[in-house]
């Protein structure tokens, strides 16, 4: 069987100088706001070349605490809207709708999956105060249009960097390009904690002062609270692991894109569509490597007969979910033709040149 992702044999490789570290901040007997949290801080921050980095404890908050953040600031406030891909993970629009800012939904480019760009205007109200945007399966999303629409109408860009880790836009890093960033460090994502933990990039000191405090109680000097904040802080232990493989970030980027390159050199089978190369400039970390075939329920299972496991990133699209009823009656055809036809491949560091060229032959035998 080839697994999906081998978190096991992932970690493995890394795994005397994690053991050493996790010792090491065991024994020290420190392990909340600690040396571990302020390297791993600083090391992601020149990583990106970021202003300001803060860890914290999930994807989810971080980008709660970055509008919650604007929200304390006076920039937004509850009822605002926050412009967003309708395809993306759901905690892109959970951390819009917690605050109480309202999801403007947007279809994606069927052909790159991430947000189209020329439809974000046409969604601007007095009301709109941010765009977020999502390097959807590691793939960059950016221009000097939207940009320049943003300086335009005043909107501050937020980039859901949970899957792109290390990807570039003409050599800056995502994380960097927009006012500010949240990312995951969710074991399956390309930098993967043993747990869950999460960071934050923004280019105003002010806000990454704000976010310290409201992920810290709503606190920055012990029992004096400015605001009514909430616990959400990255364990010593987990940036103790995440300072080790922070190291080893752009190799493993580069061993996922000789993989997707092998994928889209060799896969050739007419019922299959695969992901096209991104644009010069713009570098893909393929966090995820997704297909697509008008009948994926028959691939998926000659992949699994043939032993090999694949997902679905994402089988059910926001707006349809049960919990966003009053997002139910929207009609999204690419948002949902994407979540009906789509299929992510195996696709990590620790993937053998075998095993690719075992899921390229048996993709290409499939017929529908
Ligand atoms: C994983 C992910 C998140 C949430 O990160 P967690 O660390 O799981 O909270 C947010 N957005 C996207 C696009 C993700 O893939």
């Amino acid at each position: 069987m080839i697994k999906f992702l081998d978190l096991q044999k992932i970690n493995v490789a890394h795994q005397q100088e994690i053991e050493e570290r996790l010792l090491q901040t065991f024994r020290s007997g420190w392990y909340l706001l600690g040396n571990e949290v302020k390297t791993f801080e600083q090391n992601l921050k020149h990583y990106l070349d970021a202003e300001e980095v803060i860890g914290v404890a999930n994807g989810l908050d971080a980008l709660r605490l970055i509008l919650r953040g604007y929200i304390e600031m006076g920039v937004m406030q509850p009822g605002d809207e926050v412009i967003v891909p309708a395809n993306t993970y759901i905690a892109s629009i959970l951390a819009i709708s917690d605050n109480g800012l309202v999801p403007v939904l947007i279809e994606p480019d069927l052909h790159t999956y991430n947000v189209d760009i020329d439809k974000i205007e046409e969604k601007i109200t007095a009301k709109t105060k941010a765009v977020m945007i999502v390097h959807l399966y590691g793939r960059v999303v950016w221009s000097e249009e939207l940009l320049a629409l943003a300086n335009k109408h005043q909107l501050k860009i937020i980039e859901d960097n949970a899957q792109a880790i290390g990807a570039e836009w003409n050599g800056v890093k995502t994380g960097n390009l927009g006012d500010a960033a949240g990312f995951s460090f969710y074991p399956g994502k390309n930098l993967g904690a043993l747990g869950d933990g999460g960071a934050v990039s923004c280019k105003d000191a002010e806000l990454g002062k704000v976010i310290r405090a409201l992920a810290n109680y709503g606190s920055n000097q012990k029992y004096v609270n400015i605001y009514k904040g909430l616990n959400s802080r990255l364990d010593e232990l987990h940036a103790a692991a995440l300072d080790v493989k922070l190291k080893y970030i752009d190799a493993e980027n580069d061993r996922r894109r000789a993989i997707a390159k092998r994928y889209i050199a060799e896969i050739n089978n007419e019922s299959i569509i695969l992901p096209e190369q991104p644009e010069t400039g713009a570098e893909h970390v393929w966090h995820l490597f997704v297909i697509r075939t008008e009948n994926r329920e028959k691939l998926q299972a000659f992949l699994t007969d043939n032993g090999v496991q694949t997902l679905i990133h994402y089988p059910v699209p926001p707006h349809k979910q049960q919990c966003y009823s009053e997002l139910n009656h929207f009609i999204f055809p690419i948002t949902e033709k994407i979540h009906e036809e789509v299929l992510s491949l195996p696709i990590s560091p620790v993937m053998e040149d075998e095993e690719v060229t075992t899921i390229t032959k048996i993709l290409n035998q499939f017929s529908c």
